[in-house]
């Protein structure tokens, strides 16, 4: 059955929709946020406290599968909601790899429209899929119980929209949990990063940094904007781009910022208790 879904318009001008979802699960109390090693590409699994399991992209092939059965309980083959930060091969390669083995209830994506025959089978996958399918939009919260999700970007709906510049289409998500809170910015450009400066608070204590460390992203501003405690680079060990560049790892140095980065440190962990941060690797 369909988990409830509310939409509220606020002044006739935000759209804040509320997927309220109401499912029992032992209480963890924490929050765990893996940044899984999938070589170059981004996939980010959430656990939240009332035990909902959301991907956020899934690299650029089959490797997600083997990280999430590492993190998932034996035979659980459902997850609750993926997330598509926008269609590029080093976000939805695996993300494909999941939808064909997993149980997906929502999926969260830019509605953006690629000519690419990955993108198709992506798109042949989610209308088969019996997910309940949502378009970002900035405006919207997705409440998981004691947590909760934001989206600050994409500013307007993009749905069945071409894009000349995919990773400025990026989903921009805050997620929160009591004290504690996680940026993550997909592959967005300078310009965006300025602009969702411009209009949020975005103080967290974590961010994924911008497009796996390229100099594109990472604006001097936006990450004083954010200052993080931590930030976290997701790129591949000797990939081709440079990334991460030298110009980011400066920024993040001038504001002491702690880097961490798949390439280096495999798969990261962060636990949240609400208050504290743990941070665990391997
Ligand atoms: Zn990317």
């Amino acid at each position: 059955m369909r988990k409830s879904f509310i939409l509220i318009i606020l002044g006739g001008l935000i759209l804040l929709n509320v997927l309220a979802w109401d499912r029992a699960f032992n209480n963890t109390q924490e929050l765990e946020v893996s940044f899984f090693d999938v070589g170059q590409g981004d996939a980010v699994f959430i656990q939240t406290p009332a035990g909902y399991q959301i991907l956020i992209d899934g690299g650029p092939n089959g490797v997600v599968l083997d990280k999430l059965a590492e993190e998932m309980p034996l035979g659980d083959r459902t997850i609750d909601l993926i997330i598509l930060t926008h269609p590029e091969h080093d976000h939805y390669g695996g993300l494909i790899e999941v939808l064909e083995q997993y149980q997906v209830e929502n999926i969260l994506w830019n509605g953006i429209i690629r000519e690419t025959a990955e993108f198709k089978e992506w798109q042949k996958l989610i209308k088969e899929k019996d997910a309940r399918i949502i378009v970002a939009q900035a405006g919207q919260r997705i409440i998981f119980k004691t947590t909760y999700m934001e989206v600050l970007h994409p500013f307007e709906n993009l749905e069945a929209q071409t894009s000349k510049s995919v990773n400025n289409t990026s989903i921009v998500l805050r997620l929160v949990f009591q004290d504690n809170s996680f940026l993550l910015t997909g592959d967005a450009f300078k310009a965006v990063e300025k602009e969702l400066a411009a209009r949020n608070e975005l103080a967290s204590d974590v961010l994924k940094v911008g497009h796996h460390g390229s100099k594109t992203s990472s604006a001097e501003e936006f990450i004083q904007k954010v200052s993080p405690e931590i930030a976290i680079i997701s790129c591949g060990s000797n990939n081709s781009y440079g990334h991460p560049h030298e110009e980011v790892l400066a920024v993040l140095e001038k504001f002491a910022i702690r880097i961490l980065r798949t390439d280096q440190d495999g798969d990261i962990k962060v636990v949240s208790d609400g208050t504290e941060l743990q941070i665990i690797n391997n």
